[in-house]
């Protein structure tokens, strides 16, 4: 009799194990892939030597997360390299804005008109962005805000849509920039709390950068397997669980998978009935012939390369694929080039590069040329560059990981309520209608990223239950 079985060994479900086994508490974790890691894992998907993050590869919330800072994961091998500009946003006409550590030089990229509206901006959030990040990363009902005055304020500019805020803007580039930041998360730009999350990547910058791991974001999930094992927790891989009764006696179980293939598992019935997935996303994993060739030359040194012409470029390619069910033709793209800061990822003088583009749910097509439309815009020359390509669309990024319903990388839509309210209205969305089972995967607050915070959340809710239940 175990106190404790996870299902599933992503960022979360790692998190919430090891959180549970720090404790005291015996715990046993269950994998339905060979390896652990989930949405952060590295492989060689394309030729030798060159190590690919088929998911996640950079880390603003990895970074900034209270959970993992809070654990030894350097100690087990996680060291987080900072490339020297977190993003760039490159424009047609060859210059772009950047997203500095530096909020001045942040500023300065975005033109005189708007430096001080950008200042203005996050400036009063930073000094108490520890705080912050931890209040809104945080039970989201059910704990007291640390700095209640903060939050409230941090509301009353993120709450309402980042269209609203960036009117503060007065120039293209500025929009742009943050339109780009808004779309890391699949929802119209004209959604709810959108603005939040554009300031969140903003300030996540500027407190600590978008680092990449070395070596890939394998490191993140194998410094969390370490440091469990070493407390006396137990994994197992190539275990696909179907029923509860797949799993050994315990006396919490904890799903670091979907809420659907909770309510399956765990015979639920339609508790998450009202739950939806959003967009998909269109991957590929580049090996390449050498650095990739933009014309701003910020963009050479950004671990983040964000492309998108401008603002409404930007919403257009958002609504196509969460509203119009079409694939956008010039998709708004995500791009990381961890080769910029880590030579480890490919042989001598060659690099791995990393890009993503939405689609609607499910999407069966194939968007290899209209992203390299897009590359071949801002780095003239890119095709030349590629040896080989690894794509992946919607069905086989679900098929890889069960997670991903749909190609929803975010293992259910991050728009409307369920931004907030995630997977169903609840004071304590991580406690199921089975006593003794519960969810921690990024379908729970806070929501999609490798951070951990999910897990660490729901660990809690877990050891006050056991505490509770000797
Ligand atoms: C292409 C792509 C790019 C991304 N880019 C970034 C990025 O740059 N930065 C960032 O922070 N985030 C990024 N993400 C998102 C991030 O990877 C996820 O939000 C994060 O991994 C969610 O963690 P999780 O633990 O909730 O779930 P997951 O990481 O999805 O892990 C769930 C685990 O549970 C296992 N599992 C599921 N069902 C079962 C079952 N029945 N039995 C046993 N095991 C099961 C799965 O195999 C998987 O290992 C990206 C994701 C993708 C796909």
């Amino acid at each position: 009799m175990f106190d404790v079985v996870v299902v599933g060994a992503g960022p979360n479900g790692l998190t919430a194990a090891v959180e549970l086994a720090r404790r005291g508490f015996s715990v046993a974790l269950f994998e339905a892939r060979d390896t652990v890691g989930g949405g952060a894992r590295t492989e060689e998907l394309t030729l030798p030597g060159f190590r690919h993050d088929p998911c996640s590869a950079a880390h603003p919330l990895g970074v900034n997360s209270p959970a993992f800072r809070a654990l030894p994961l350097a100690r087990y091998g996680l060291n987080w390299l900072q490339p020297e500009l977190p993003m760039a946003h490159p424009f047609p006409d060859g210059t772009a804005a950047v997203l500095s550590r530096s909020v001045s030089e942040t500023a300065a990229s975005l033109g005189p008109r708007d430096a001080g509206t950008y200042r203005r901006l996050v400036e009063p959030f930073l000094p108490r962005w520890d705080t912050l990040v931890r209040d809104f990363m945080s039970l989201p009902l059910s704990a007291l805000p640390r700095d209640p005055v903060t939050l409230t304020r941090f509301g009353l500019v993120g709450l309402p849509p980042s269209t609203w805020l960036t009117r503060r803007f007065r120039d293209e580039r500025a929009r742009t920039l943050f339109a780009g930041l808004v779309a890391h998360v699949m929802a119209p730009l004209s959604g709810i709390a959108t603005g939040a999350i554009g300031l969140v990547f903003a300030l996540a910058a500027h407190a600590r950068g978008w680092p990449v791991a070395q070596g890939g974001s394998q490191a993140v999930s194998d410094a969390l397997a370490a440091y469990l094992r070493d407390l006396g927790g137990t994994i197992h891989t190539d275990y696909e669980v179907k029923r509860l009764d797949d799993l050994p006696p315990a006396r919490a179980y904890v799903f670091d998978t979907s809420p659907t293939a909770l309510a399956r598992i765990a015979g639920l019935g339609r508790h998450y009935d009202g739950y939806r997935y959003g967009p998909g996303v269109f991957k590929i994993d580049y090996a390449l012939d050498g650095p990739v060739p933009w014309t701003a030359p910020e963009a050479r040194t950004a671990g983040t390369v964000q492309i998108g012409g401008d603002s409404a470029e930007i919403g257009a390619a958002l609504r196509a694929a969460s509203r119009e069910g079409r694939a956008p033709d010039k998709p708004f793209m995500i791009t990381v080039q961890p080769s910029v800061v880590d030579p480890t990822r490919a042989p001598a003088g060659k690099q791995v590069f990393w890009a993503y583009g939405h689609v609607p749910h499910g999407w069966t097509g194939d968007l290899t040329d209209a992203m390299e439309r897009q590359l071949e815009r801002f780095a003239p020359g890119f095709r030349d560059r590629v040896l080989a390509r690894a794509t992946a669309g919607p069905p086989e990024l679900a098929a890889r990981n069960a997670n991903y319903v749909g190609g929803d990388i975010g293992s259910g839509a991050f728009s409307g309520l369920q931004v907030m309210m995630r997977p169903r209205l609840s004071l304590s969305p991580y406690h199921t209608p089975h006593p003794a089972v519960f969810i921690c995967s990024s379908a729970t607050p806070p929501g999609p990223g490798v951070h951990g915070m999910s897990g660490h959340n729901a660990a809690k809710a877990v050891w006050r239950r056991l505490r509770q239940t000797p």
